[in-house]
């Protein structure tokens, strides 16, 4: 369930909004809680006065004494301090990251301004976030509030009849959603996507997919650098490791377990191990985890040849180029944009030199200009493209 308290001089502007369609039935169904609090029954005197001139000129302003009465009695009614949201247009631009943390906040107050909006003094010292829907000034917070809580609302699991809609909702995983239609199927003179009407559920997943992936790198090629590519790239997702250098072997048990639960946590497809001798093979057998994750190959011709069989595809191999070297690397936020424009499957290695003979196609800098250990590598490699 979510909790909002929202305090407005305006309270009936929200009558429709909290009764009507998908938000009014999360209300009936207790799914979302809003207490309106009205900001004239804080005012002064007989008036209720809610707003003074702003000094040295201009408009109204809504009083900070008014402000902090009315938000003392709100947080009264809570057991910990609330997070305090004020939309405003000069704040940050509302985005479901911003959504998603007020989710999982309990108790979320929104200050509606109006008129020239709050006093400075309140805002600097009780608001928690200032957000803005948009480079646009409207005459309230009202219409800002009720976006939030909204876009809030849908994140509350049973509030949107399919889970799957809300996960492939623009901004979900950080890409933008996929075309919709409905019938007819045909409509002066276009018809819908003849895969659509197929019916076949796996060719249709496959063109959402594709067709988000080409709206985004059009539309909003910006939001890639936090959008996870898990399920948008055309094929697998590949880590490979060197277990040996100079044919000592390198990682410990506990290591290769760690490296397994990173790259299967973040969704990878199968972590190719490379032993180099029978003997490391062995010793890799008997101590690398579930042994159906990690694959164990003796050589990495090897582990490229089963790669190309299991996709059907030439794989592109991607290295990491070393501190300070000035080779062609691309820049990780660039790398997405050729991960997803390439559209085949993808094997990184995650180290700026290496033995076993990996030929990149393309390079990436190594993260934190080589200071990491391999583990760290495939930590940060894996949070950069495959993490939302
Ligand atoms: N003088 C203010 C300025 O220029 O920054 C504008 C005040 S506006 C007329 C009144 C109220 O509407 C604001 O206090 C804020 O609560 C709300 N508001 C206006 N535009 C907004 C936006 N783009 N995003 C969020 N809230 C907005």
């Amino acid at each position: 369930m979510a909790c909002f308290s929202i305090l407005t001089a305006f309270p009936e502007f929200f009558g429709d909004f909290l009764s009507t369609s998908i938000v009014g039935r999360a209300v009936k169904n207790g799914l979302l809680h809003v207490d309106l609090v009205n900001l004239r029954d804080f005012g002064k005197g007989n008036y209720r006065q809610i707003d003074d001139y702003s000094f040295g000129s201009g408009g109204m302003v809504l009083a900070a004494p008014v402000l902090k009465n009315a938000l003392d009695f709100i947080s009264g009614a809570y057991p910990d301090k609330p997070l305090v949201v004020y939309p405003s247009p000069q704040g940050t631009l509302l985005t479901q990251e911003i959504i998603e943390t007020l989710f999982h906040h309990n108790q979320v107050v929104i200050i509606c301004g109006h008129y020239e909006g709050l006093d400075e003094r309140f805002v600097e010292r009780y608001v928690d976030i200032e957000v803005s829907v948009g480079d646009c000034v409207l005459t309230g917070g009202e219409i800002p509030a009720m976006a939030i809580v909204d876009a809030v609302s849908r994140l509350v699991p049973g509030v949107v009849g399919k889970s799957e809609a809300v996960e492939n909702d623009s901004f979900y995983r950080g890409m933008l959603d996929h075309p919709h239609y409905t019938r007819p199927a045909s409509w002066e003179g276009m018809d819908v996507p003849a895969v659509l009407v197929s019916g076949n559920a796996a060719d249709i997943k496959k063109w959402r997919r594709q067709n988000a992936v080409e709206r985004t790198l059009k539309r909003r090629p910006d939001l890639l650098s936090r959008s996870g590519l898990g399920g948008y790239i055309e094929g697998g997702f590949y880590v490979v490791l060197d277990s040996s250098v100079c044919s000592n072997f390198v990682y410990t048990e506990a290591e290769l377990n760690e490296l397994t639960v990173l790259c299967e946590g973040y969704g990878v497809t199968r972590l190719l191990v490379v032993a180099w001798s029978p003997a490391n093979r062995d010793k890799l057998l008997g101590c690398v985890p579930e042994e159906n994750f990690a694959k164990v190959f003796l050589s990495w011709g090897r582990a490229l040849e089963w790669v190309k069989k299991k996709e059907k595809t030439e794989p592109l191999c991607v290295g990491l180029s070393g501190a300070g070297s000035k080779d062609e690397a691309y820049h990780w936020v660039e790398l997405k944009r050729v991960l997803l424009e390439r559209k085949t499957s993808v094997i990184f290695y995650p180290y700026a030199q290496g033995e076993i003979g990996f030929e990149p196609d393309v390079l990436m800098r190594e993260p934190q200009n080589g200071r990491l250990s391999v583990i760290g590598n495939v930590a940060a490699i894996l949070d950069r493209f495959m993490g939302c």
